[in-house]
């Protein structure tokens, strides 16, 4: 059984913001459109409009059968089950994305559709999670997640939304974020893994200056290191990228 409770049921109200939401990922009739969550359908409906087909997934077995019920038109694919368990090879090739994301997997379905080749999203977050994905270099909620969303991205936060334009109200605002994934990398990595191993390990320990916390993790000489009396919160990822390059071939 599924806990209805842990499924981010928030589902728009307001049919201005669904419109405007639309709106902004300019969708046309060459479009195939993913949308994630599709609840009650306020989306769904004015996606079926103007796209070329929309592949709507959603995981509660009853709003996947009162939309099968209600929605009967042709270009729409309505999938009952779990975003994060689909393989995107499995679906139709889709090219853009939109949704009210349920807030609990906000993290494992950005990381999910960043590794998929797509043009645009527009996407409705929790907005301290919307702050963190666009936080640049020196700012409160600069994080592992901002380094990642800029590494793949250009990102974005086009509206925030009052909670009450939710039912039921949840507890914080929302915010529209529009994602449109790079083309080509935004600095040269030596190797990429090392470097979002390297932005854990750093961000793990915030407050910490870069040498003692690379002490901790690594067995390097820190002589020739850049930006060891430095935070991590207070180097650009191209900064991030150097040290992490430097240090791989240390290491290596
Ligand atoms: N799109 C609707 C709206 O704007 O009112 C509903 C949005 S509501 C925030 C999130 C929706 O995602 C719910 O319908 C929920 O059942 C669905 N959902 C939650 N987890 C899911 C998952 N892992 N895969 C697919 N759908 C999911």
């Amino acid at each position: 059984m599924i806990n209805k409770k842990k499924l981010g049921q928030n589902f728009l109200i307001n049919k201005d913001i669904a419109r405007n939401e639309i709106e902004y990922c300019g969708i046309t009739n060459k479009d195939i459109v993913l949308e994630i969550g599709p609840g009650k359908g306020i989306l769904t409906k004015i996606l079926i409009e103007k796209a070329k087909k929309v592949i709507a997934i959603e995981i509660d077995k009853n709003l996947y059968n009162n939309l099968k019920k209600t929605i009967l038109d042709k270009n729409i694919i309505l999938i009952n089950n779990d975003v994060l368990k689909i393989k995107f090879k499995d679906i139709p090739k889709f090219n853009k994305i939109v949704s009210n994301l349920p807030f609990h997997i906000s993290l494992p379905i950005t990381i999910k559709i960043l590794n998929y080749d797509f043009n645009k999203a527009v996407l409705i977050y929790q907005k301290e999670f919307a702050e963190r994905m666009t936080s640049k270099v020196g700012e409160k909620n600069y994080s592992r997640l901002s380094i990642l969303i800029y590494y793949k991205s250009f990102c974005k936060i086009l509206e925030n939304i009052p909670k009450i334009n939710f039912s039921p109200t949840p507890k914080i605002d929302s915010s529209i974020v529009e994602i449109m994934p790079r083309k080509t990398p935004p600095f040269y990595l030596k190797n990429e893994a090392f470097f979002f191993e390297l932005t854990k390990n750093l961000f793990n320990h915030k407050r910490k200056k870069i040498q003692n916390n690379l002490k901790k993790h690594y067995n390097i000489d820190l002589k020739n290191i850049p930006y060891k009396n430095k935070r991590i919160g207070e180097i650009t990822p191209e900064e991030i990228g150097k040290l992490s390059n430097i240090l791989y071939d240390q290491i290596n």
